[in-house]
């Protein structure tokens, strides 16, 4: 028996099978989720079709469901965070931050504005584009930031008119299944259902008949099946996927102004965040500076349980993903790399990581040409600034990227030419909910956030009221003799 149950139809529904969720800085079970059957994803399909025919007809009163999900987010920050770290690892701090970007994210899109776009107003007629919901989407989420990431897709999806089917990673479903037991007193039955499984519960998902839209966040790999399944039935998607960020650090670069930055983009999260920094390229005239100001923060950062206040980094998630950071690590030292901090994993229970800095360390192995996506980043030198981003751009990864230097302008034209969906200058990770984020290349198609990521959750209709009173339209009227 499992403490959580899924909520379909603002019901609570509990399931004959569980699954085990692991704590990462134990890598002990601590709870049992909801194995949710087929015919239970049939019932929470069911219930967000039905709740569509109304949840659409009334904005204002989507708005002030979201307005109040912000607070039932802020009033359960106590209940929610701790649950997020027990089940993703990350710092207590980090949790709470999470929440609330969560409550700040449902906040901005109660405000937006659905946009409407006067085209033509005149004696013949008054067309508009307008834009309409799609109905239900099947929204499916990662494990680095499973609430957050949740709500960039349900707060816009509801604004725009949609419901939902949501579905957490089987490593982070606690916090998820807990906010959809949270926002049953919130919001109409059916508007929001919560289900979790593993991943074939994500494949029936985004082959069911019903969703017309599938927002899914998670692996390259794993989005190009989603979009594969979304294509016989032309569902639409958004896939938010993997990324390979660069960061350029250019020569007039100050290597003690620009490190903690650097360092904070790189392993934030334990460095399990889709736009970390992932490889730095770095002048050779200040190769060595750069990787010791590095080293030297990865050597004096606390890591440890994440509910104790004074860890900055927690472990890494889950044991698949710990296996491949070492395999990652071991393969660059074996290809000669130095680890200038940490290189191994960490004595303890749990799923530790030292934090790790590797120089000595050049394009074609495996940790800078692949997403590692856990607490170690590869330092490469470069000589000529052209090089290093014709480098930057030679994969199929573009989700974001960042050039650092102290003459902004320069930097502007670098991170210019990124291949990237975010390029940023003089900071990595400045994210918001009014900012489009989404990936070039194989990191995605589509975009969340801002008006154009709510305008990802409708199709666009052109509403054409004639003023003539022949009916004819000025095209009809060339064509009829
Ligand atoms: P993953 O692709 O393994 O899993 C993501 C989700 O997809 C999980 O809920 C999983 O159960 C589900 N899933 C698995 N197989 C499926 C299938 N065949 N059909 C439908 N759903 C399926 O990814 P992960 O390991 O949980 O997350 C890490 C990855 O996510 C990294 O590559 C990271 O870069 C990426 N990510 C991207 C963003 C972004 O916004 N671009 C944000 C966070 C994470």
């Amino acid at each position: 028996m499992s403490d959580f149950t899924m909520t379909i139809g603002g019901e609570a529904v509990a399931t004959d099978g569980t699954f085990g969720v692991r704590n990462p800085a134990t890598a002990e079970v601590f709870a049992e989720a909801p194995e949710c059957s087929r015919a239970q994803l049939d019932a929470a399909m069911d219930s967000a079709a039905k709740a569509y025919r109304d949840w659409r007809a009334d904005e204002d009163y989507r708005r002030c469901c979201l307005r109040e999900v912000a607070g039932v987010l802020m009033g359960s920050l106590g209940e929610l965070a701790p649950l997020l770290t027990s089940e993703q690892g990350k710092p207590i701090n980090d949790a709470n931050l999470e929440v609330f970007g969560s409550a700040m994210w449902c906040t901005y899109f109660a405000d937006l504005e659905i946009p409407r776009q006067i085209l033509q107003d005149d004696d013949e007629a008054f067309v508009e584009v307008v834009h309409r919901p799609l109905g239900v989407v099947a929204a499916i989420t990662p494990w680095n930031f499973p609430v957050n990431l949740a709500f960039w897709k349900i707060a816009p999806a509801l604004l725009a008119g949609n419901t939902m089917v949501l579905k957490p990673s089987p490593f982070t479903p606690l916090s998820t299944l807990k906010t959809g037991e949270l926002l049953r007193s919130v919001l109409p039955p059916g508007v929001l259902n919560v289900v979790s499984g593993g991943d074939d519960l994500g494949a029936w998902m985004t082959s069911h008949p019903v969703p017309r839209k599938i927002s899914f966040t998670g692996s390259i790999a794993t989005g190009k099946k989603v979009a594969a399944a979304a294509a016989p039935d032309l569902k639409r998607v958004t896939l938010e996927l993997g990324g390979n960020d660069p960061a350029i650090i250019l020569d007039d670069a100050d290597p003690a102004v620009v490190a903690d930055g650097i360092f904070g983009g790189a392993f934030a999260n334990n460095g399990q965040i889709c736009s970390a920094i992932k490889r730095v390229y770095v002048p050779e005239r200040l190769y060595d500076e750069v990787v010791e100001a590095l080293a030297t923060r990865a050597r004096a950062v606390t890591v440890g349980d994440g509910s104790t206040n004074e860890s900055k980094l927690g472990p890494i998630n889950n044991a698949p993903q710990y296996e491949r950071v070492k395999e990652l690590v071991a393969d660059a030292l074996a290809h000669g790399a130095h680890a200038a901090a940490g290189g191994k994993a960490m004595d303890r229970p749990g799923y530790f990581f030292e934090p790790t800095v590797l120089s000595d360390v050049s394009d074609g192995v495996r940790i800078v040409d692949e997403e590692q996506f856990g607490p170690a980043l590869p330092v490469i030198s470069y000589r000529d600034v052209d090089d290093a981003v014709e480098r930057a751009n030679a994969t199929h990864f573009g989700l974001s990227g960042s050039v650092w230097g102290t003459d902004t302008d320069r930097a502007n034209d670098v991170a210019g030419r990124l291949e990237a969906g975010t390029a940023w200058v003089n900071v990595h990770l400045a994210m918001g909910p009014q900012f489009p984020f989404g990936g070039f290349k194989w990191s995605g198609i589509g975009v969340e956030n801002g008006p154009w990521g709510l305008a990802e959750f409708t199709d666009i209709q052109t509403m054409h009221r004639s003023r003539s009173t022949s009916g004819l339209s000025p095209v009809s009227s060339m064509v009829v003799p």
